[in-house]
């Protein structure tokens, strides 16, 4: 595993006499119950808080356990202080209002030896009840460290129903035959979040949620290479020169009339949501497989997806980076590349109807898919509505919890998705998918899953009566924009690049009508 940096990163040592370090024996047992001692703290007076955790079998020349940011796909910005041999305080030193802060920590040496962390202040005050979780992969860019041999459980869903709201924990899948799990010891105090936890391995990573590393969509989509499904296309490189990936699951382009809805779903616009990377591959996963009912998707859709779409940001663990940036004035090497591959997609004659950009939301978001914004256009919110009813219904099936209604209605117009829609008529429903829900957290199988399910209902409805007015405006969007081009030349700038190409087209809309007149 490649470090980028570890600055930002500091482990302050106290010794063991630190003031708040306190004997106890009837707490550094490792089969006490940390849980039963912090809700009884009221009873017993004894604040949790004030009774630090020292494992007695550990032999007093132990080494300090290390732990480790800013990595790959891991923000530097946290502070570590020991609190004894046995027990660490973790700090950000970022201070995110939403909670919206990806964890991802390496422990080393700590085989055999019982640990507890201590998630302190703001951005971990917000985290609810998310559980994190771990993985004894020993390397986060392999295949090996992501894999699962079980179909996703359902035991959890059926649980989640008849859970009371008073339960402060979440019901955890069974992630047997997984490689990462949640710690199942874990404690919420007032500002924080605690876990114990005995090793088995001497290095492990952490993590809130399951990092998707660019190296590892790398890895993931070479296995592809052979598969008479898909293409995957690198349609170029990224600022720090890192490979932009596209899947395309399409057949030949078709005359115009009989060809196939298409439907772009990606992942990453927020390239520290990890996630929405995990759907964007269940959903390649499956439309790659011989599976009859992939077969079937296949006859009735054409899909574009990309499971990262922002590699650099994901690798220094961003928030925003490249997502504002398909804007005329804007424009970067990824933009630019990705707008170049889209034009000439378009410019061959193929269909782009609709667009799922994938998010995920700070912990404690009540649903785990949620659709954030629908188009504010009267028959297009309707068309949103529709295909919203068909995925919720589909999930719902399957036992996810979906929000009935979008948080809101609007456009945004600079991000991939609105580029495509102003442009190329392109229907766009943004989703934010949550592993992380206060009554129940989902494992990785559960996150493939619904993207199987989102390309399965994307593609029933865009093969449906209803989404027939989807197509005809999209028709019309691209007849205008094709009758434009042709009687226009575009500018030696504009010929290279298609922000400023199309921007071109954008602007000119009141000319356009006059020449479309002629
Ligand atoms: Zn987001």
């Amino acid at each position: 595993m490649a470090f980028l940096s570890i600055l930002g990163l500091a482990v302050f040592l106290h010794g063991n006499s630190d003031h708040r370090h306190q004997s106890d024996s009837s707490n550094s047992s490792s089969s006490s119950d940390p849980l039963a001692k912090a809700t009884t703290s009221e009873a017993t007076s004894i604040s949790p808080t004030d009774t630090l955790f020292d494992d007695p079998s550990l032999p007093a020349d132990a080494k300090d356990v290390i732990i480790s940011a800013g990595f790959e796909c891991s923000l530097p910005a946290v502070k570590i202080v020991k609190l004894t041999p046995s027990q660490y305080e973790v700090q950000s030193t970022q201070k995110v209002a939403t909670g919206g802060f990806y964890l991802l920590l390496r422990l080393d040496g700590v085989a055999g030896r019982t640990v507890q962390l201590d998630f302190k202040g703001s951005p971990f005050d917000k985290w609810g009840t998310a559980t994190p979780q771990y993985t004894y992969a020993a390397d986060l860019n392999h295949l090996t460290g992501f894999q699962s041999t079980t179909q996703p459980s359902t035991q959890p869903r059926e649980e989640y129903r008849a859970r009371s709201r008073a339960i402060d924990k979440p019901a955890l899948p069974d992630t047997n035959g997984q490689q990462w799990h949640f710690f199942s010891n874990v404690w919420h105090e007032s500002g924080e979040i605690c876990l114990r936890q005995k090793f088995e391995q001497d290095s492990a990573f952490i993590a809130l949620r399951v990092p998707y590393t660019p190296e590892y969509n790398d890895a993931y989509l070479a296995t592809l290479q052979r598969n008479p499904n898909v293409e995957v296309i690198e349609v170029g490189k990224s600022k720090e020169n890192r490979p932009l990936k596209i899947v395309k699951i399409a057949n030949e382009v078709r005359p115009l009339g009989q060809q196939k809805p298409c439907i772009l779903i990606y992942a990453r616009e927020h390239p520290d949501e990890q996630d929405c990377s995990w759907i964007a591959q269940g959903a390649v996963d499956f439309l790659a497989s011989d599976d009859a009912q992939a077969r079937a998707v296949r006859e009735r859709a054409d899909f574009v997806i990309i499971p990262l779409l922002d590699p650099d940001g994901a690798a220094s663990a961003t928030h925003e980076n490249i997502i504002s940036t398909f804007d005329v004035d804007k424009g970067t090497p990824e933009s630019l590349a990705y707008a170049a591959w889209f034009k000439k997609w378009v410019d061959e004659g193929r269909r782009l109807d609709l667009a799922i950009a994938l998010h995920n939301p700070p912990p404690g978001a009540a649903f785990n898919v949620a659709c954030p914004m629908m188009e504010p256009e009267e028959w297009r919110f309707k068309q949103c509505l529709q295909l919203h009813a068909v995925i919720l219904d589909n999930l719902r099936k399957s036992g996810y919890t979906v929000r009935t209604d979008p948080w809101g209605k609007g456009s945004a117009s600079q991000r991939l998705s609105g580029w495509l829609s102003s442009n190329y008529g392109t229907l766009v429903q943004p989703y934010e998918v949550n592993s992380l829900t206060p009554r129940q957290q989902l494992d990785l199988a559960q996150l493939r899953e619904i993207g199987k399910i989102m390309a399965c209902a994307t593609s029933l409805y865009l093969s449906s009566d209803q989404a027939k007015m989807l197509f005809a405006q999209v028709d019309q969007t691209r007849k205008q924009r094709n009758e434009w081009q042709a009687k226009t030349s575009p500018s030696s700038e504009a010929s290279n690049n298609a922000l400023r190409a199309e921007f071109t087209y954008q602007l000119n809309a009141d000319q356009r009508a006059r020449v479309l007149s002629r």
